[in-house]
Parts: C-alpha cells; structure tokens; sequence
C-alpha cells in the first residue's frame, strides 16, 4: 500500500489534537507568520483535525474541514519548528505527515505532486530524466568517475538527485570528490546505480512507497561493503539517519555523515588543512533537516571556524531557531508565492549580518536562497558548504 506510516510512527491523530492546549508558542511558524490565518496556525490544523476526524462527524462538515486542511497541509513546509517548540511536546511532524496520507487517500494531492511521485517512482530520480545522466555532474566536472563505480570501499559518497542532476548545483558534488581524493579517502559511488534517496516520497507522507528506494540503496552500499556514507544534502542525510531505519524495521551499521561532519574529523585527525584565508564575511544558513530534524548544529561552525581569519557572523536566528528558507516540505509544488514570502524573510536576516558569503548545507536551501538573493538584488555569494572547504583548501575562487 502506498500510503501508510512505519508503526512506531503513526500516531492517533485525534487524540494528539485533543492534546493541544492553545498556548500559541508555535506562532513562529514560517507559514502562519505569512499567510496569517488561523487556519494556517499549527494550533488551528489540529484544530480542523480535531473536527475532520471526530466520531460521528457529517460527510458534509468532512468535505468542507477537508479543503481547508489539505490547503494548510501542503502549505507546511515540515520545517519543525512547530514541534520543537511545541509546549507539550507534540509529535507534530508524524500528525503532518498522517493527513497529507489521508489526502492522498481523498485524491487530494495537486497534479505537480502525484506527477513528481510518479516521476520519482518510474525514473528514480526527482527530474524524471534517464539513468545514463545521473554521472552528468562528473562528465561536466571533467572528472571520470567510472573508476569509482562498483568499486568496494569503506565510504561511499551519496550524490542525490540535485547535486547528480541540476546544472545550478554543478560545483557541489565535484566539491565533496575533492575534498575526499584531497584527504586520500578511499570511497566509492553508486553511480548510475544510485537512486533517489526517496526523501520526496517521504515528505509527501509515502513511507510506504518510500521503502523501496531505501531497499534499493541499502543492497547497493551492502554490496560495495561500505561502511560509512556521506552525503552534502540534508534530505539524503535524514533519509539515511532517520527514515530508512524506520521504513525498513532493521538495524543497519553504515554510518552517516553529513560532508561537514567528514569534514570536521578529517581537520582533526590533520589530513584536511584549510590554508588559504577567505576574506569574505560568511554566514551561514542551517537547514531545518540538518538542525531540528537530525540535530546537527556544530559540525558547520567547527569547519567554518578553521579557515584562517575567518570573519563569521551567526544569522540572528540560528541553530535550532534556524528560519526555514521556504523551499521544504514540497511547498515548491504547491505555493511558488509562499515560498519567496518565507525566504523574503531570511534574506532580509542575511541581509543584516553584511554577509558576502552565504554558506548552507542543503542544495534545496541554495536554490531557494539564490532565488531569494535575486529577488532582492543582493550581493552576496551563496555557496554550500563544500564549495566553501574547497575554496578555503584550494585558495580558488
Ligand atoms: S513544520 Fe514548520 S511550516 Fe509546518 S506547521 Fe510546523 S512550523 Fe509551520
Ligand atoms: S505549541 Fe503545541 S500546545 Fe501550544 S498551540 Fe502549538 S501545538 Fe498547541
């Protein structure tokens, strides 16, 4: 079945509703701040679950609940910060992820959305481009890379689909292979046997669909006895840390590390020396899958740090109160407007800061954010954070 939440996962939606009580803290939401309705509140979601899924509730109340519901459902962009703030410690994220199930099973998605499912599904990646182009970033990089394919190896770089397939993330997965042939790791990659991370499907609440692509990438590292991987972007990286757990029901031991997480080690253990000064002020932009889902906070800051002289500012929301940049939760797909209103408002924060450099963790967050940039005719460089180890390891622009 498509659509349906691991056990440990689903939870009963009414009675977690029922447990709300109305304090408000949860106002912080990106969504509400904009659009300003109660309907859009956290609070007031669970207050149309309450309505939508109370016993004895009339078939009309239902249709009428529903479209209001489905409306702020989609409109969330699972940043959490709703639940980590949350008073009385509501799982809220899983309640989001139940009703855009129950959405799904209304035939409520909107047409982008069943049509990116079935894009993923069919070609295994979020383009719906073919197989053969997935090594694309390395053929444009000048870097032959079959080598590395099916070849056994402790670590293997995970690429996804963004950094595998979009021209505006070019530079990132060419970074990470540097990083790493620099530091003489021996890894591998799954090449054009790497198939989205399915984080997508997850998002959209189809842990059950989402099973496959996590069956799929876990025989493939299996099979190449790797041990650890590493990606640069934080929908890979939960669905490795969090998801893949879960929807698989087994215990795995491949370790999972975010590029900075690799990246502060190989600083430590002496064998990545980042020596050349960057003179830029950077700041950085911590995505809500890095820091509220997975709770990687410092990684970011200890490698940033090393770069010598380096002029760092924290944005004025930061760590776990990171703003959302806009571009979660599939919003992309069903609100372009609300998304440029929310990254409006982390521009503005980088804006204060005087940045000229802004580093983030996340090739959903760096789009957002150049779109963002743009928008605003600000000068600043938006780089991930890879990009940004290579330039302070290399002394290249
Ligand atoms: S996850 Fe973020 S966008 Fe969604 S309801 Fe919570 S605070 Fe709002
Ligand atoms: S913070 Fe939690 S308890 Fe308070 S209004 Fe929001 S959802 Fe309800």
């Amino acid at each position: 079945m498509f659509m349906s939440s691991p056990a440990e996962w689903h939870v009963d939606l009414l009675e977690i509703a029922q447990k709300c009580v109305y304090c408000g803290y949860c106002s912080l939401c990106p969504t509400f701040k904009e659009l300003k309705w109660e309907t859009y509140h956290p609070r007031g979601i669970l207050e149309q679950i309450r309505m939508y899924f109370s016993e004895g509730v009339k078939e009309s109340v239902q249709v009428e609940v529903s479209k209001s519901l489905f409306e702020a459902i989609f409109a969330c962009t699972m940043c959490k910060a709703c639940e980590n703030i949350c008073l009385v410690d509501l799982p809220l994220l899983k309640v989001w992820e139940q009703v855009r199930q129950e959405a799904f099973r209304k035939g409520r998605w909107n047409p982008l959305l069943l049509s990116l499912y079935n894009k993923v599904k069919s070609t295994h990646n979020i383009y719906g481009l073919p197989t053969e182009e997935r090594l694309a970033w390395a053929n444009l990089a000048g870097m032959n890379m079959s080598r590395r394919t099916k070849k056994k190896a402790p670590l293997a770089f995970f690429v996804g689909c963004q950094a595998s397939y979009s021209g505006k993330m070019g530079n990132v997965a060419p970074s990470v292979v540097k990083i790493l042939r620099k530091t003489k790791v021996n890894f591998t990659i799954l090449g054009l046997d790497e198939w989205c991370c399915g984080s997508p499907v997850f998002l959209a609440g189809g842990y059950s669909a989402g099973r496959d692509f996590a069956k799929h990438n876990l025989d493939q590292l299996k099979e190449l006895g790797v041990e650890r991987i590493v990606t640069a972007c934080s929908g890979c990286y939960r669905a490795f840390k969090i998801v893949y757990p879960r929807v698989l029901g087994e215990k795995w031991d491949i370790e999972v590390l975010h590029i900075t997480e690799l990246a502060e080690e190989l600083i430590k253990n002496g064998k990545l020396k980042l020596k050349h000064s960057i003179k830029e002020k950077i700041t950085f932009k911590d995505p809500c899958e890095l820091v509220r889902h997975c709770g990687l906070v410092e990684a970011p800051r200890e490698v940033i740090k090393q770069i010598p002289n380096v002029r760092f500012e924290e944005l004025p929301s930061n760590k776990h109160e990171a703003l959302c940049c806009g571009g979660g939760g599939l919003l992309k797909l069903n609100d372009s407007d609300l998304v440029n209103q929310v990254n409006s408002r982390l521009v503005s924060e980088i804006k204060y800061t005087e940045a000229e450099i802004v580093a983030n963790g996340c090739p959903t967050c760096k789009d957002t954010i150049l779109t963002g940039v743009k928008n605003d005719n600000l000068d600043v460089e938006v780089l991930d954070i890879s990009e940004l180890i290579v330039r302070a390891m290399e002394g290249e622009k």
